[in-house]
């Protein structure tokens, strides 16, 4: 078979649930789901992390929801963090979903076309990307609360760096707007988990951490991508490999020509940046990354194996992103369906 294969490790998303969870403290843990899981596969990484613990899950749209309702049957809750759309109605009622309402016209819309049927309330506490800001929220407060909204969450900027004075000034102002409420309050995703207690409040939204990426360091490593070598070839000093001439064996060179490319979400930028693993030996990609095939030098490997790897054991989500001037969460959602996926564990 001359697939790449992308195999997830449904053990590793669990410990890396469990682990954040411990993090977490007190605090319930939820999971974040969109786009299809990270691009891993919501209907198997779902329900693994529901068998973990998870009750509480998210996604960005109504849509998703259904997928999602599907996969993990009733009972757990399901948020959509871009709350209630125009022409959403009909998918929130029937997959049972919670909109995280993000205005006052939203919270109208909600309330008017789905009378009695829970939601979420999404405040924004500096981001300025979603939810309602203080004044609004002031306004709507005695209403929405009035009616147990299922959550009151809030989203931190720059809670990757925890250093940063943001995450601070978002802690004061989400505390601000909700303070002596009896609704359940998050604030923290992956990174914020890790900025301390502080920042825990009822209950948590990790996603990337789940999938092996940064914040994160101490996550297991969740996606695999192995890439099957088609043919293998020795270039002497002087000649070319790939498209442009880009790349000029400076000795004589074993070169390996592996299926996978940039339809497969390994970025053409990456190039002249990124590695292969050949067992335990590091590999150049060397000239451009086509479509479908990239060139790697593998002339100091013992010997070529059937497989090299792009992501898994010897390399992470973030490292390659690095090299393609991105974060892993980009790597992730951008791998793509052309993989033969296989899911380990669980
Ligand atoms: C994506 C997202 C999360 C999860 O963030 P990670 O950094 O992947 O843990 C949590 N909350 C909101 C609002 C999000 O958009």
């Amino acid at each position: 078979m001359a697939t790449a294969l992308l195999t997830v490790d449904l053990d590793a998303l669990a410990l890396n649930w469990t682990n954040l969870d411990r993090a977490g403290g007190g605090a319930e843990t939820g999971a974040v789901v969109k786009a299809d899981a990270y691009g891993l596969g919501v209907a198997q990484v779902a329900p693994a992390l529901a068998r973990a613990g998870a009750r509480r899950f998210f996604v960005a749209l109504a849509e998703e929801g259904i997928a999602l309702r599907d996969a993990l049957g009733q009972g757990p809750e399901i948020f959509v963090f871009n709350g209630h759309m125009p022409g959403d109605a009909a998918t929130i009622r029937d997959a049972g979903l919670v909109p995280l309402v993000n205005s006052i016209d939203q919270m109208v819309m909600h309330v008017e076309a789905l009378p009695g049927h829970p939601f979420g309330i999404q405040l924004d506490s500096g981001m300025n990307r979603l939810g309602m800001e203080p004044a609004e929220w002031a306004a709507l407060r005695e209403i929405a609360l009035a009616q147990n909204p299922r959550l009151v969450m809030s989203h931190l900027a720059c809670a990757d760096e925890p250093d940063h004075p943001m995450n601070r000034v978002q802690l004061d102002a989400f505390r601000e707007m909700t303070d002596g409420i009896e609704a359940p309050r998050s604030l923290s995703a992956t990174g914020g988990i890790l900025l301390g207690a502080a920042y825990h409040f009822d209950v948590t939204r990790p996603g990337v951490g789940l999938y092996g990426g940064l914040p994160f360091v101490d996550a297991q490593p969740v996606a695999h991508v192995d890439l099957p070598v088609i043919q293998v070839r020795d270039v002497a000093p002087g000649e070319t490999v790939g498209y442009g001439n880009t790349w000029t064996a400076g000795r004589p060179t074993r070169v390996a020509t592996v299926a996978g490319g940039y339809a497969d979400g390994i970025h053409r930028i990456m190039g002249p940046h990124a590695y292969l693993y050949a067992g335990e030996t590091r590999c150049p990609i060397v000239g451009r990354i086509s479509m479908d095939l990239i060139g790697v030098d593998v002339t100091d490997a013992p010997e070529v194996p059937a497989t090299l790897e792009f992501l898994g054991r010897h390399q992470s989500v973030d490292t390659v992103a690095d090299a393609a001037g991105t974060i892993g969460y980009e790597v992730l959602t951008a791998l793509g369906p052309r993989y033969a996926r296989r899911y380990t564990g669980g």
